[in-house]
């Protein structure tokens, strides 16, 4: 459970306020030298306890992500480690947060693997400081990366919202094996085995770069911004922990068709692991954007009285139908897809 306690620090740092109380004292007259001038006016002021909060977290599904968080990152040999965001994106809750590789609260100073244990003598002062604070980093929240083709989803969803394609149109598309832009060719992954006729959802399914291209094309710079801008992720998601990094696009009177193409199937780009788990939300759950938060009640210390942290509900992204088309293709890309065939997708 350790992961849990790192994660309450975060929280500690960010409600402070709430966390603190009052100290005691007790109040009583003196004269100008400070010697007591009798005991009468004495006051005694209790201390008051802090607030506690509530956290989102599910200690079961926490566990169980930090299991087979570690059990991946070991399997593929991730040599940068990797995280995973669990949210409900109904309510934003973060229901479990994970970092791989972690290390132990309650000796946080020490080598926390083995690799760095057997070396851990040898190493300066300088060299043991970068790989704790590397360590500590919340990655899912503080670390950029370039998202690749789950990107399309976001692609697929501005373009069923503009009306300019549908999930299941027999031949809409077809990939030759990649696709010339301003002068520059554009491979799809299966360039060596180009995917033919498809429909959106095949598109999806097969993570075919010349579709969302295409449709990234079709759209132009300033509409495709617009959805970037309305999915939350040109800014910081606003989630109630410190640290939170944003993402890094080309602005948008700096991107030219080159640049809008490569963002269209996720590339060039780079956004934090809350953002697009925020981002992906808004699909899933019919449309509305949401803060994502990992507190969702404050215990008042003197009280006991509950205070319900109130669910931040944004502004429409895409439509209720725009959704569904959308979570539809979701589940036809692990419920369909033969997963062998692509190596190189990420959704
Ligand atoms: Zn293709």
């Amino acid at each position: 459970m350790e992961v849990i306690i790192k994660d309450l620090i975060g929280i500690e740092s960010k409600y402070e306020e709430d966390l603190k109380g009052k100290k005691g004292a007790i109040q009583r007259h003196t004269d100008a030298k400070g010697g007591e001038i009798g005991k009468e006016g004495e006051n005694y002021v209790a201390a008051i306890d802090g607030n506690s909060l509530i956290s989102t977290i599910d200690l079961t599904i926490q566990s169980i992500v930090e299991k087979y968080l570690e059990q991946a990152c070991i399997d593929n040999v991730c040599t940068d480690g990797g995280n995973v965001v669990v949210m409900n994106p109904q309510t934003g809750d973060i229901l479990a947060m994970a970092t791989y590789p972690s290390y132990n609260l309650n000796d946080p100073y020490t080598a926390y693997t083995e690799e760095l244990k057997e070396n851990w003598e040898t190493m300066v002062q300088e060299e043991r400081t970068k790989s704790l604070q590397a360590v500590w980093r919340n990655k899912a929240i503080a670390d950029t990366y370039e998202p690749g083709s789950v990107f399309k989803l976001i692609t697929a969803s501005a373009a069923l919202e503009e009306g300019i394609t549908d999930t299941d149109n027999t031949g809409e598309f077809s990939c030759t094996g990649g696709i010339e832009v301003a002068g520059v060719r554009i491979k799809c992954w299966r360039y060596y085995r180009p995917h033919g006729s498809e429909s959106l959802r095949d598109a999806l399914m097969n993570s075919c770069n010349p579709v969302f291209i295409g449709l990234g094309q079709k759209m132009g710079v300033q509409t495709y911004y617009k959805y970037l801008r309305q999915f939350g992720l040109l800014e910081k998601t606003g989630i109630d922990l410190f640290g939170e990094a944003k993402s890094i696009f080309l602005a948008e009177n700096k991107a030219g068709p080159v640049e809008l193409a490569t963002i269209s199937f996720g590339q060039r780009f780079e956004i934090t692991p809350i953002e697009l788990v925020t981002a992906v939300s808004s699909i899933a759950n019919g449309g509305t954007k949401i803060t994502p938060r990992v507190v969702k009640q404050i215990i008042n210390g003197e009280t006991g009285e509950v205070t319900d942290v109130p669910i931040k509900l944004g502004e429409r992204v895409i439509s209720e139908e725009t959704s569904q088309k959308v979570l539809s293709m979701m589940e036809s890309v692990v419920a369909e897809r033969n997963r062998k065939e692509c190596k190189s997708c990420r959704i």
